[in-house]
């Protein structure tokens, strides 16, 4: 007898987002998805816990007004400017729904962050990618089109290639599709990237996306955010207040503002990264790997004698994550995320184990 299939027909035709590992053994060296080696501010996990004693009866407030005046103190913004969002996933869904839906192609890099791509699917968006260049950056005037587009998408710095774009390369874009949202993903941007929040009073079209993932070591909590013009802050609330009216829970709120108070920890542990990212690149580097510049919280490098897929294998089987991608251009590279300093080396070590054979040859 053939079964009933209960799906809506769409959702046979989903092909969703692969996120990396999150795997239940202890003592793994664990680089593969980008989360920030060191453990939230302890003002943020005080201020969960005072909030976890009162109030979780009660519905949180719908708009996180304390928590968006929190970021746009932060950058220099108006609370209209602010939209909020559970991780930064929920916030691109919404940006992809508000803005792209527009019977014509959106353009993005054909190397970039892949969750764009299955947003494009979800809502029935057409993409038209765009190549990066032989050394896998973006060129702006490629995006240079007489056809219509729904706009423009890239993460800058991109991932996964760790890369990024001066801010005048940004503002071409901007002008280049005056009628069309340009969505810039700073997921990555306080590791020594620039940020286009600087030109939203002068942009109507731009909107500037943050994590608190990544360099505010809240990956668990689940909190993103898009910065842009009023009008397109309110297109946004429309959409959520059509899905769900509180996407931050009470204690997301209460240690989201905490983790803007405390600067001096802010700022602390994105200079332990990037001072970490340095000493690894130097080290993969006497390896005999290939190492693309990063300015993100994770390095893109590949070794010209051995295999990324074969080699992501052998770091597995000895306890070390790192991302591979099975994709054309950039299959023969390794994704790896900068960890503690004892992280990095255990990876350096375990690399050095790997190689010896191919090395001494
Ligand atoms: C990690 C990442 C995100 C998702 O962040 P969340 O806030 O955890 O959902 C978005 N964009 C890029 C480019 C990322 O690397």
């Amino acid at each position: 007898m053939e079964k009933t299939c209960y799906f809506s027909p769409v959702v046979a035709q989903l092909s969703p987002y692969v996120p990396g590992e999150q795997p239940k053994l202890a003592n793994l060296v664990k680089l593969n998805t980008n989360e920030n080696p060191y453990p939230p501010s302890p003002q943020v996990i005080a201020a969960i816990t005072q909030a976890a004693q009162q109030g979780l009866q009660l519905y949180p407030d719908p708009a996180a007004t304390v928590l968006r005046q929190a970021i746009a103190a932060q950058h220099g913004l108006t609370l209209e400017q602010v939209f909020l969002g559970n991780g930064s996933d929920e916030v691109l869904a919404h940006v992809f729904f508000a803005f792209f839906q527009q019977n014509c192609p959106l353009l993005m890099p054909d190397i970039s962050y892949s969750f764009y791509q299955v947003y494009c699917r979800l809502y029935g968006i057409e993409v038209r990618t765009v190549p990066l260049d032989v050394s896998l950056q973006l060129r702006v005037a490629d995006y240079a089109t007489d056809r219509a587009v729904a706009g423009v998408v890239l993460a800058n710095p991109n991932a996964p290639t760790g890369m990024g774009l001066p801010l005048s390369d940004i503002e071409c874009l901007l002008q280049m599709h005056p009628n069309r949202v340009v969505l810039v993903d700073e997921a990555y941007v306080d590791f020594g990237g620039q940020s286009a929040v600087g030109l939203i009073d002068r942009y109507p079209n731009l909107l500037v996306v943050h994590t608190l993932s990544k360099s505010r070591s809240l990956a668990g909590l689940r909190i993103g955010y898009a910065c842009g013009q009023a009008h397109l802050i309110d297109a946004l609330t429309r959409v959520k207040n059509s899905f769900n009216s509180y996407p931050l829970d009470r204690l997301a709120i209460a240690g989201g503002v905490a983790a803007f108070e405390d600067r001096a920890y802010f700022e602390q542990t994105c200079q332990a990264v990037m001072s970490s990212r340095e000493g690894l690149v130097l080290a993969l580097e006497d390896l005999g790997f290939v190492v693309l510049p990063s300015q993100t919280n994770f390095v893109f490098a590949r070794h010209p004698k051995v295999d990324a897929a074969q080699l992501a294998t052998n770091l597995r089987q000895r306890g070390v994550l790192v991302r591979h991608f099975n994709q054309a251009r950039i299959e023969q590279y390794l994704r790896i995320s900068i960890g503690t300093l004892h992280q990095c080396d255990q990876l350096v070590m375990t690399l050095t184990e790997i190689l010896q054979p191919v090395v001494d040859r």
